[in-house]
């Protein structure tokens, strides 16, 4: 796998996207680490199929620590209307450091859309992006570099309201998974 990091900083982050993505097969994939002018949003990123490019982004010179929310989970609702969606986004909240926080969360749901369509994963949802991008912060959070090892991609990432990331039992939470808890 090619990595191009355009700001020429964040390279902590990019030494932890570079162990992650080597727990599972990347041939082929590029992955371009630049800033977003996106007005409104932190980050941004996306998945291109068709040439294996994987991008994210983040905003430059953002005040940390900084809390944002994404979506983790549905849950279906009463419908009241016709109007009325049938389910309700369920989000979660977590505090960002610095860029490379973000840009870790967001290499994290990227590389799920980039597993799924590669048919090394299945599931792929937005929430469920966002909670393997989750995963990937909580883990980074607590990172020192290189030589420590990076933990592998589970069949399903946990959902970070339900157990905290970082938590001691996050592992057991996710072997439960097999016996069909979530
Ligand atoms: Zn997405």
């Amino acid at each position: 796998m090619e990595i191009k990091n355009f700001t020429e900083k964040m390279d902590h982050a990019q030494a932890f996207i570079e162990a992650k993505f080597a727990r599972f097969d990347t041939s082929g994939v590029s992955l371009h680490i630049k800033y977003t002018r996106a007005k409104g949003r932190d980050l941004n990123g996306y998945y291109r199929f068709a040439d294996q490019r994987i991008v994210v982004a983040v905003k430059k010179r953002l005040r940390y620590p900084r809390r944002a929310a994404y979506g983790v989970a549905t849950q279906a609702t009463a419908r009241r209307g016709l109007s009325s969606r049938p389910y309700k986004l369920i989000w979660h909240e977590e505090s960002f450091g610095s860029p490379d926080d973000l840009l870790v969360f967001a290499a994290g749901h990227e590389a799920w859309h980039y597993l799924c369509h590669s048919g090394q994963r299945k599931g792929d949802f937005e929430t469920r992006a966002n909670c393997n991008g989750f995963m990937w912060l909580g883990e980074f959070q607590k990172w020192s570099d290189r030589a420590q090892t990076v933990e592998s991609i589970p069949k399903r990432p946990p959902r970070p309201d339900v157990t905290p990331i970082g938590a001691p039992d996050a592992r057991g939470w996710v072997q439960g998974d097999l016996f069909g808890g979530y």
